[in-house]
């Protein structure tokens, strides 16, 4: 297959003292070169445990993949050398935090760990490295990038940290990015100028990014395509204007009431009513029905598996074509 990197039917459990935690629970997705998708969900939804999982944080207890497949140019990297595998993950996939500063070591400056890299991978030597280093800043437009590089992290406010993080996440030109949540902890205004950043470079380079987010407002303006998780597994599927315009799943369209608009202040916010699942004890059936406004008999008794409804999207829940349907 032509596809950059796919997740197909991922499962993951951690095996815990009080029992066995089913976080992914069959998850398939995949983004393309010049892509943008979006995965969201709430905390504990598995979109973070899905992306460990391909970068290899996951490997070891008390996390084991249990099924699936992940393929970077079609080959599954589950079955590859280890050697191969860590080649991937080092150039090919590259991931951003949320929290720059503990991903950061506050010992060293922050040109000298981006110019690891090229010392390390590329075999450069100290002087061209840093020259380097100055570059990433500059490309990710940290102001003063060469008198900066010097600089250690804790010099650097949130906003500029995040910055240092998306060059370092790029030195090696890798042709996937991965950013978890990577603006959850940066004010409204730096958010904007974050995103706008993301968006630009994954133009400019044409990779596939892969946006993690709890926050559905935060990604609607750089995502080509969404996935929504909850419970450990995808419970919908669309591009972007498809999913405001008609959300196929209740649980979309409560994410949906529930981002704060800007041209309704005071307004109440609605927020989905109740708590994420357990994972050692995942409602039957439908996971979300016992917080499902439409929920019916069927609900807890049948598991909707994610259906096609359209070339463009997709939905698990048994009454997504009425929903789809709906004026
Ligand atoms: Fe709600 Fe039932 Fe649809 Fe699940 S299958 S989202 S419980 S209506
Ligand atoms: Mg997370």
């Amino acid at each position: 297959s032509g596809r950059l990197l796919e997740v197909e039917d991922l499962r993951v459990e951690f095996r815990t003292r009080d029992g066995v935690a089913k976080v992914i629970n069959g998850v398939t997705y995949h983004v393309d070169a010049g892509e943008t998708l979006a995965v969201l969900g709430e905390s504990g939804s598995g979109k973070s445990v899905t992306a460990q999982t391909i970068m290899g944080i996951l490997d070891s207890p008390p996390g084991f993949v249990t099924g699936g497949e992940i393929r970077f140019h079609g080959k599954d990297m589950l079955k590859m050398s280890t050697e191969e595998r860590r080649r991937i993950r080092a150039e090919g996939i590259a991931m951003v935090f949320q929290d720059a500063l503990s991903a950061l070591n506050p010992l060293f400056t922050v040109g000298f760990q981006i110019a690891e890299q090229f010392r390390i991978r590329r075999g450069m030597s100290r002087g061209d490295a840093k020259k380097r280093a100055a570059e990433m800043l500059d490309l990710v437009k940290i102001p003063n990038a060469k008198q900066r590089v010097n600089e250690y992290p804790h010099q650097f406010s949130g906003g500029m940290r995040q910055r240092v993080m998306i060059a370092m996440s790029l030195a090696l030109d890798p042709e996937v990015l991965i950013a978890d949540e990577p603006t959850t902890a940066l004010d409204v205004t730096v958010q904007a100028q974050i995103m706008d950043l993301l968006a630009d470079l994954q133009r400019e380079r044409q990779m596939g990014l892969i946006l993690i987010t709890h926050d559905l407002g935060v990604v609607a303006d750089v995502a080509d395509r969404i996935a929504v998780m909850y419970a450990g597994r995808i419970v919908e599927e669309a591009n972007v204007h498809e999913l405001y315009a008609k959300p196929a799943h209740p649980y979309t369209i409560g994410l949906l009431e529930s981002i704060p608009r800007i041209d309704e202040k005071g307004q109440q916010l609605r927020t989905i009513r109740g708590l994420p699942p357990s994972l050692i004890n995942i409602p039957s059936g439908c996971p979300f029905h016992p917080r499902c406004p439409m929920a019916q008999a069927v609900c807890p008794e049948k598991l909707p598996p994610l259906l096609r409804l359209g070339s463009t999207r997709a939905s698990a829940c048994h009454f997504a074509e009425e929903l789809v349907k709906r004026d």
